[in-house]
C-alpha cells in the first residue's frame, strides 16, 4: 500500500515536471522564437560597404527615396522601434532618409520554395502565423493574413508618434511630401499585397483590400493564382477569366498592378488590357542577371511603353550578385535599355533575402550611382522621383 502510494507520487511529480518543461519550452519559443527567424531569414552581408563621401551623403540628404517592395510586415517586430536585427523600421528609415517605402504582404509561400515549378499545395506561412500568435482566423484564411498585416500598418502609424504616414490618396502624397519639405524626420508607406491569392476566388475581396489600405496589387507570387499564373509556378498561364474581371475591378477602384513574379504570358496580357501604367515591384533583368525570375529585354520595352516603373531588387537572384555595384549595374543596364525615367528601387528588404546593407545606409546605392557617372537628375528620378511622379497619377484622387 506504501509503496503504491509512493509509485503515485512519483507518477505525479513526473507529470508536473512534464507539464512545466512544456510550458516553459512554449513560452521559450514564443518569446524569443518570432526574432530568432526574423534574424536567421533577413541577413544583412555588409559586402563592401564604403563610408560615403561628402558629395554622397550631401546628394543623398537632398534625395525624395521611394522603395518599392519590403516584407517587414510579415515579422513580428514593433516596426516604430530601432532594431538591431531585419532590414527597415521607421528609425532607420528616417536615418536613410527614405520618403516612401512600400510595404508588401506576403500571405503564402511554397516549401520547399523553387524558382520554377512550384504547386499551390504546401505553405511555409501558418508556421509563422502561429508562431507569431497571429489572430486565429489567420491561420487557416489567406485574406484574414492580408488585413491583419494591413491593420499592423495602421497601427504602425498611430505608434510611431507622428514620424510615419500612410499614403492612399494623390491628397495623402502631396500634403505629406508638402509637409516633409519643413520635417525631415518623418517617413510614408504604401500598402501592397504580394499574390492575388489573398482574395480568395472571390470579387468583392478586391473592394474588402482596397477599404484595408491596400493600393498596389501583386497578381501572384510563388505559385499560379486564381488570377492569374506565375513566374514560379507549374503551367505558366496568363490571366483567368477572374483575372480579367479582377483587373478591371482594380482599376475602377484606383488600385494599381504589381507585375513582379507574374508568368510572362500574364505580363503581355495584362498590358494588352490595361490603360494605365504598371509597377513591377521588385525585380532582376536578364540582361544582367538571366534567370526566370528576371525580366527580358522585350518586357523591359513593354513596361516602359506604358509609362511603368521598374523596381530592381538588392538580392542575389535579382541582380546576379551581393553587393551594391550588382545593384547598380542592373539599374545601368535598364536605364541603357529603355530610359531614365522606368528605372526605381525595389529592395525586398525583410524578404527572407540577405542583401548587402539596411535601409538606414541606403547611400551607398547614391554613392555607387554617383560613382557610375549618372548625373544628380538621374540619381534623384532612380532613387525616388520615378516612383513618386507615377503614384502622382495612379492613385485614387
Ligand atoms: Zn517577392
Amino acid at each position: 500500500m506504501k509503496r503504491r502510494r509512493h509509485i503515485g507520487q512519483v507518477l505525479r511529480f513526473g507529470l508536473l515536471l512534464a507539464i512545466s518543461l512544456v510550458v516553459l519550452l512554449a513560452i521559450l519559443v514564443f518569446s524569443i522564437g518570432p526574432s530568432f527567424v526574423a534574424k536567421r531569414f533577413n541577413p544583412i552581408s555588409h559586402l563592401d560597404v564604403q563610408p560615403l563621401s561628402s558629395t554622397a551623403q550631401a546628394l543623398h540628404q537632398s534625395l525624395t527615396i521611394a522603395d518599392l517592395h519590403a516584407d517587414s510586415l510579415l515579422w513580428g517586430r514593433d516596426l516604430s522601434k530601432l532594431k538591431n536585427y531585419g532590414h527597415v523600421d521607421v528609425p532607420r528609415l528616417i536615418q536613410g532618409n527614405v520618403a516612401l517605402q512600400t510595404f508588401t504582404v506576403v500571405t503564402k509561400v511554397p516549401t520547399p520554395l523553387l524558382l520554377e515549378g512550384n504547386s499551390d499545395r504546401s505553405d511555409n506561412i501558418t508556421k509563422l502565423a502561429i508562431l507569431q500568435r497571429w489572430p486565429l482566423r489567420s491561420w487557416f484564411s489567406l485574406k484574414e493574413r492580408a488585413l491583419y498585416q494591413a491593420r499592423r500598418l495602421q497601427s504602425l502609424e498611430r505608434k510611431a508618434s507622428g514620424q510615419f504616414r500612410l499614403i492612399k490618396t494623390q491628397q495623402d502624397l502631396s500634403n505629406y511630401l508638402a509637409q516633409r519639405q519643413q520635417n525631415r524626420s518623418i517617413t510614408a508607406g504604401l500598402l501592397g499585397l504580394e499574390g492575388a491569392q489573398a482574395l480568395e476566388g472571390q470579387i468583392e475581396n478586391v473592394n474588402r483590400l482596397y477599404e484595408a489600405g491596400f493600393r498596389l496589387i501583386g497578381l501572384a507570387h510563388f505559385f499560379d493564382t486564381e488570377v492569374s499564373g506565375s513566374a514560379h509556378g507549374v503551367d505558366q498561364r496568363g490571366l483567368s477569366p477572374f483575372g480579367r474581371e479582377v483587373l478591371k475591378r482594380m482599376e475602377n477602384l484606383g488600385l494599381m498592378i504589381d507585375l513582379a513574379h507574374a508568368s510572362s504570358q500574364t505580363v503581355d496580357e495584362v498590358l494588352q488590357l490595361t490603360t494605365r501604367p504598371v509597377f513591377v515591384s521588385h525585380t532582376g533583368v536578364q540582361g544582367t542577371c538571366d534567370n526566370a525570375r528576371n525580366l527580358s529585354d522585350r518586357q523591359l520595352q513593354q513596361i516602359a511603353r506604358s509609362g511603368g516603373v521598374i523596381g530592381i531588387g538588392f538580392w542575389k537572384t535579382a541582380v546576379c550578385g551581393e553587393d551594391v555595384s550588382a545593384i547598380v549595374r542592373a539599374i545601368r543596364y535598364v536605364v541603357d535599355a529603355v530610359g531614365i525615367d522606368y528605372v526605381a528601387l525595389g529592395s525586398d528588404y525583410d524578404g527572407a533575402v540577405r542583401v548587402p546593407f539596411d535601409v538606414a545606409n541606403l547611400g551607398q546605392i547614391t554613392q555607387a550611382l554617383q560613382t557610375e557617372g549618372f548625373t544628380e537628375t538621374e540619381i534623384k528620378k532612380i532613387m525616388g522621383l520615378n516612383v513618386i511622379r507615377l503614384l502622382q497619377q495612379l492613385l485614387p484622387a
